[in-house]
């Protein structure tokens, strides 16, 4: 088998020599949703800076993750209903059908979480994927995706867009449990991460608080925020 990590016997990084698309070719594509509220700005930077502790770290992403869920949230289908409210009878609407939430295990929990409190009736589908740091391929550990689908969406979480890797195959997986309609949603994205993301699967919509410059040779998104696990968590 030829090893495609060395280079006449040099350990090759990951990222190492791959072309990379720049911000602008990824910002035309068309089901990529970029936010420019200033609100989000303000609390992506704070996110960035080094000095943000993980108690203040996951706070932010919770915050951002509602701004995320309002917009990612626009499309959803209504269903009348009729309520009373203490005056008299009235047509209402409520979201039709159920709403999932795929975390990718561990870092999308501060977005799952989010969105949970913005819709507190979603259910949460936990999927464990992590990546080697050798070859950037994702590997699934943990699965608790239900067997019954009857959801009119679900949105695979990930703070960190950066090969794309987790999220094709979150999608992947999600696609095979019988979902058509799948959205992604995450903070920091590469240009690459998106690119790859939308040739992999067209159908998804895709939304980001920001998009960065690239990614380096071991595939951390530059200037990015390092690793948004162990900024929520504390495991440094
Ligand atoms: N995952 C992270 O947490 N940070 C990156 O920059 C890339 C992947």
């Amino acid at each position: 088998m030829i090893d495609t990590n060395t280079h006449g016997g040099q350990f090759k990084l990951p990222m190492q020599g791959i072309a990379q698309p720049t911000r602008a070719e990824v910002l035309q594509l068309p089901r990529v949703h970029i936010s420019r509220h200033p609100v989000m700005v303000h609390k992506v930077t704070a996110l960035r800076n080094r000095l943000t502790q993980p108690p203040e770290f996951y706070r932010l992403v919770k915050e951002i993750g509602a701004l995320l869920a309002y917009e990612a949230t626009q499309g959803l289908a209504l269903e009348e209903c009729t309520i009373e409210t203490p005056l008299e009878s009235m047509q209402g609407a409520r979201l039709a059908g159920g709403i999932g939430i795929t975390p990718i295990l561990r870092a999308g929990l501060g977005l799952a979480e989010a969105f949970r409190e913005v819709i507190p009736d979603v259910q949460i589908w936990h999927l464990g994927l992590k990546r080697d740091e050798r070859t950037l391929q994702a590997l699934e550990y943990y699965n608790q995706l239900p067997h019954q689908v009857t959801l009119q969406i679900c949105y695979a979480v990930d703070p960190m867009l950066a090969t794309g890797g987790s999220a094709i195959d979150a999608i992947s997986i999600l696609k095979q449990r019988g979902i058509t309609n799948i959205s992604y949603v995450g903070i920091i994205a590469a240009p690459y991460g998106i690119l790859k993301l939308s040739q992999a699967h067209p159908d998804v919509d895709i939304y980001i608080a920001a998009v960065d410059e690239c990614l380096n040779d071991v595939g951390y998104i530059v200037p990015g925020l390092g690793d948004a696990g162990d900024r929520q968590f504390g495991t440094f």
